[in-house]
């Protein structure tokens, strides 16, 4: 099959085999063109809870996506369209290091980015996404929180609740905390009077010489919204979406080659029809007790996050 076949047979499989397929904004964009929903990794899960005529969900994007879209929607088959696509950092802690330090330390709340397993968020009190990050660590009725995993989105919350303890792990996005402030320095004099948007996943040194700080969808947001060009310092699925949107507007990538997470493009079209066939991908089974705690951490998130 060429690819417009393989394309057109992918619609015909979704069809057939009643099957939603997600995609996270990070996937290749021949992936965000045959997805029924594109957009970020909580958003997508939501959304999948909400569609009531489909039983069977193909999430393109990483592990813990998928696992989130089972968690939420846990009578529907839920597939992960690569095996192998995986995120480091969610995997960055092993969930007895966090039962150990709660033991040490019985009066921290331990506040986990949704990016993680979910042994991690049974183990945690509340999850946060980097858009509410914020808000929630200040509604949490605690004064000592521990925010895994990652150091540079838990430094920036620290930044706007210093009423708190906040207690970093030393985890992190290899992909955003590859970014360096020569790479920013670079693409200012490239494009010079660009605003320069960046995710809050990348160290502290190169927000700061930004425009905007924000989630992928508030970045996708803000770029439309402003006039002139804009630099994006996030994962290149952003600024790829945003050119096909709106050709006509200047949007630049930020350090091409480096962000680019390996795993968020392990996926091509081919494995995602041979998933949607039942021929490829990963079936996620999470067993029920686990299942409820990691979602007591999820329900805590809309609790405090709205
Ligand atoms: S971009 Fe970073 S946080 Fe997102 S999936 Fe890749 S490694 Fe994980």
């Amino acid at each position: 099959m060429n690819h417009a076949e393989l394309k057109q047979a992918i619609l015909q499989a979704k069809q057939e085999t009643g099957t939603l397929v997600l995609a996270h904004t990070y996937q290749d964009p021949d992936i965000i063109d045959i997805a029924d929903i594109t957009g970020d990794s909580f958003a997508l899960s939501k959304a999948a809870a909400q569609v009531t005529d489909k039983r069977r969900v193909l999430m393109c994007g990483v592990r813990f996506m998928a696992d989130t879209v089972k968690i939420l929607s846990p009578d529907k088959e839920v597939i992960l369209s690569h095996r192998k696509a995986a995120c480091p950092m969610a995997e960055q802690i092993a969930p007895e290091r966090v039962r150990a330090f709660r033991e040490e330390h019985p009066d921290v709340c331990v506040c986990a980015y949704i990016n993680t397993t979910t042994a991690l968020k049974a183990e945690c009190d509340v999850c946060v996404t980097s858009s509410t990050a914020v808000k929630i660590v200040k509604a949490l009725p605690a004064e000592r929180i521990l925010f895994i995993p990652d150091q540079n989105l838990g430094g920036y919350v620290r930044q706007f609740v210093p009423e708190k303890e906040i207690i970093l792990w030393d985890g992190c996005c290899p992909t955003h905390h590859s970014v360096s402030v020569g790479d920013v320095e670079a693409a200012r004099a490239a494009h010079p009077g660009a605003k320069i948007a960046v995710h809050p996943e990348c160290r502290k040194a190169v927000v700061e010489l930004c425009d905007f700080i924000g989630s992928t969808s508030e970045i996708i947001s803000y770029a439309k919204s402003v006039d002139g060009d804009v630099i994006i310092a996030t994962e290149r699925g952003v600024c790829d979406k945003l050119r096909r949107d709106y050709p006509e507007r200047g949007f630049y990538q930020l350090a091409p080659h480096k962000l680019v997470c390996p795993n968020m493009k392990m996926t091509t079209l081919q494995n995602v029809y041979d998933a949607l066939l039942g021929n490829f991908g990963d079936v996620i089974e999470i067993e029920e007790e686990l299942r409820l705690k990691a979602k007591r951490s999820i329900d805590n998130m809309l609790k405090y996050g709205g």
